[in-house]
Order: structure tokens, then sequence, then C-alpha cells
């Protein structure tokens, strides 16, 4: 028997599932197929930050969607994400970083949003744990942080709660067309039908759509993360320093990731390599400098994961006109704080062609001229590092 849904949604990450949460509620009848597990990927292993792209400030119209969104969604999801509202820190540690980071404030005065730069002693009054080599940094007021897997977990039970399906282990191996129009997507198991098909597999997305001879310009690339045994109290901003985000979870676990990133490479429905490598060590010796009391902490578990970055590190949101009804995201690299602007932007585009979310200059035609071999031009091949 042919299967149709009115939507079917590709990847069962933070974006998809938010998307789906939100299709279903405006009454669409909504598949999630996933290659493996739900959430799997790059959502369960985000740092849970809400940026509000003070240095991008194209998307941070739809960061402040999110940071509204985000304010009453426990609520309207009737499951906890832990969000938490103590604003950001950004901190420089080293000379270079504080010259560096003055430049950057530049960009963030376009946003509208109350950045301000202060110096070191107004940052270890709000952070009084930070080393006593921090030269100032950019704070806000605004932004925050939520738990990964409890956030992904309540938007999957959501769109459950509301008759939604999520087929894990289900791989979407290509995209079906008729007419100029996308007709559903081929699995290992037969065709799936559907009138409008939301393209939410990360670094996927450009695999899917090549044969399609649509490029789709993001790269995948694998950093690491761990996280210590539960401590006191220390923080509840959203910390960045020296190269890591920092947070302290709700359990009092010291959550850190870092770079320098491996780029790598991502086919239709392969699963990349996300191995725990020495880099652990920079990342722990970098943290310990910014926390000098941190060097006793026990190092709970470590993991890595992978984001899909674009080549502006700005959000993709794109609408085809051929084939209509195909729609394809990418968040580069922080799709989890805008997750719940994007995937109402993704949902009101797959139900009526538009949205009232600020998206208007987030689609594809920005990347017109960018040659086609961009990646080895900028060196971001597989094997290499960003540092
Ligand atoms: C260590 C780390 C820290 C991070 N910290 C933050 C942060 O603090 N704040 C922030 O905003 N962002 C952060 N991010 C980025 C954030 O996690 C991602 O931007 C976000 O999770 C992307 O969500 P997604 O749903 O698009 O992708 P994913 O979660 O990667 O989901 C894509 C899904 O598509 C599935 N898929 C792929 N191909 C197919 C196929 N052919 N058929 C079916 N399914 C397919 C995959 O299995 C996967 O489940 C971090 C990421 C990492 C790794």
């Amino acid at each position: 028997m042919m299967e149709n849904f009115d939507v079917i949604i590709v990847g069962a990450g933070i974006v998809g599932l938010s998307t789906a949460w939100r299709a279903a509620r405006a009454g669409a009848r909504v598949l999630v197929l996933d290659k493996g597990p739900t959430a799997y990927e790059a959502s369960s292993r985000a740092t849970g930050y809400l940026s509000l792209r003070g240095e991008t400030p194209e998307e941070s119209p739809l960061a402040q969607a999110a940071e509204r969104l985000w304010d009453g969604l426990d609520e309207e999801l009737g499951y906890p994400t832990e969000w938490t509202q103590k604003g950001r820190l950004w901190a420089a540690i080293t000379p270079q970083a504080f010259d560096a980071l003055q430049i950057t404030f530049q960009s963030f005065q376009r946003t509208g949003i109350p950045f301000e730069f202060i110096d070191a002693k107004t940052c270890r009054e709000l952070i009084p744990a930070l080393t006593p080599h921090t030269l100032g940094g950019i704070h806000t007021p605004r932004a925050g942080h939520a738990n990964p897997q409890r956030t992904s977990q309540a938007f999957a039970w959501a769109f459950q709660d509301l008759g939604g399906e999520i087929r894990e282990y289900t791989p979407v191996l290509d995209l079906l067309t008729r007419g100029g129009r996308i007709s559903g997507v081929r699995t290992p198991w037969g065709e799936i039908h559907a009138g409008s098909v939301v393209l939410c597999a990360a670094a996927h997305n450009a695999a899917l759509l090549a044969p399609l001879g649509i490029d789709f310009p993001v790269a995948p690339v694998r950093l690491e993360a761990f996280v210590t045994a539960p401590l006191p109290p220390l923080f509840d901003q959203a910390f960045i320093a020296h190269g890591l985000a920092i947070r302290q979870t709700r359990r009092g676990n010291i959550h850190v990731n870092g770079g320098p990133h491996e780029w790598t490479a991502a086919g239709v429905a392969t699963e990349m390599p996300k191995p725990t490598t020495p880099l652990v060590r920079n990342i722990a010796r970098r943290l310990f400098e910014v926390f000098p009391t941190l060097r006793h902490a026990q190092m709970l578990r470590s993991w890595a994961g992978i984001i899909d970055v674009t080549p502006d590190q700005i959000t993709i949101v794109h609408a085809f006109d051929a084939p209509k009804g195909l729609i394809a995201a990418s968040s580069a690299g922080h799709g989890f704080g805008m997750s719940p602007s994007l995937g109402l932007a993704l949902a009101d585009l797959a139900l009526q062609g538009r949205t009232d979310m600020p998206v208007a200059s987030l689609s594809l035609a920005r990347f017109a001229d960018l040659p086609q071999d961009w990646r080895r031009i900028w060196n971001w091949q597989p094997g290499s590092y960003n540092t």
C-alpha cells in the first residue's frame, strides 16, 4: 500500500523534531524519518547555548525570535528543557584574544541587543571563579542555555503526543519528484509520498540534493566535548573563553566543548566516525587555564559530535522553486539554540509556502558566486583541522 503524508521530514535531530512538532500542531500529517535513533547526532551532543548571533547580525533576528519562543517552550511542549536565561559572557584571557574580541564587538553593536564590553573586574564579579588573567569580555544579560538531550526528547514526545510518527533506522536514499514538484522519498523499504519534504539531515542534505543537480554548500566538522562530575554552583551564564564553550548543568556538571575541529565527509545515510581523541587533554588544559579551581575536577565522560558548517557560518533556510515543495535547512553549527524559530519557519514554509519568521536573507541565493570547489580552496577538506 502506498503511504502518503502531508509532510515528510528527513532527520530526527532537534531541527527536524521542532519542525515536525510545529507542523503537527498546525494539523498536518507528519512523518519523521531518521537513519538512526532519534537525536543521536549533533542535537544530543551540543553544549546547549542559545547565541543571539552578535557575530553574524544577518541571522540575529531569527535567534532573537528563538529567544522569545524558548521562554514559553516548557509549558507549550509539556516537558522540561532546563531553559535558563542568565545572560552570556564571552571573555578573553590572552592579549591576542582580547584584541580579537574588541574587533568582534563591532559587529555585535549592529544587532540592537544590549551587548556591553566589560572590564576584567566586572567579568570576575559576574563569575568569581574566573582566572585572574581575565582581561575583559562581551556581556549580555540576554541569551541562555538548556539541556540538549532533554530538549530533543521534549520535542520528540510533544510531537508524538499529537499523533506524529518518528521512524528510526529508516534512511532516506533518494528524493522523488514528479512534474517539477517533490513527491516523496525512497527508503530501503520502499517509497513514501508527501506533498512537502523538509531536509533536516544536517550535512547529509548535500548528498541528498546532489542527484537533483543542487549544490548545498555545507561542510561537516567534528568537535569534542566532555563533562566533569557534578560540582557546587560556579556560574549559570552561557560562557565562552579560550576557544571553549563552558556550561554548568543544573546538576552541577561542567560541560565543555572546543576546537580545533576536524573537517570530515558525509554521504547519504552514512554514519560519520566520532572518536574521542587526545585533543580532549588540550580542551581540559584550556578549561583549567580559564577556571584554575577545576584542576582537580573529575572527568565523567567524553564524546564527539559533527556539525554542519556553511561557508559564511550563517543558517540556511531554502524553499526550492524546483522542485516545488522541497525545503532544506542547515543551522551552520548553532542550531540547538535556534531550533524553536527555525522549526517554526520550516513548518510554515512546508505548509503555507511562506513564513513571518525572519529567514528571507538566509536562502541559498547568497551563494550564487561560490565556486563549486570552495571546500578545497579553503582547505575545509576531510582530515584537515580548523584552528
Ligand atoms: C559538541 C557540540 C556542541 C554544540 N554546541 C551548541 C550550542 O551550544 N548551541 C547551539 O545552538 N548549537 C550547538 N551545536 C550545534 C547543534 O548541535 C546543531 O547545530 C544542531 O543540533 C543541528 O540540528 P539538526 O537537527 O540540524 O542536526 P542533527 O542533530 O545532526 O540531526 C540530523 C539528523 O539527520 C539524520 N540523517 C542524516 N542523513 C539521513 C538520511 N539520509 N535519512 C534519514 N535521516 C538522516 C541523522 O541521523 C541525524 O539524526 C553543538 C554541536 C556539537 C557537536
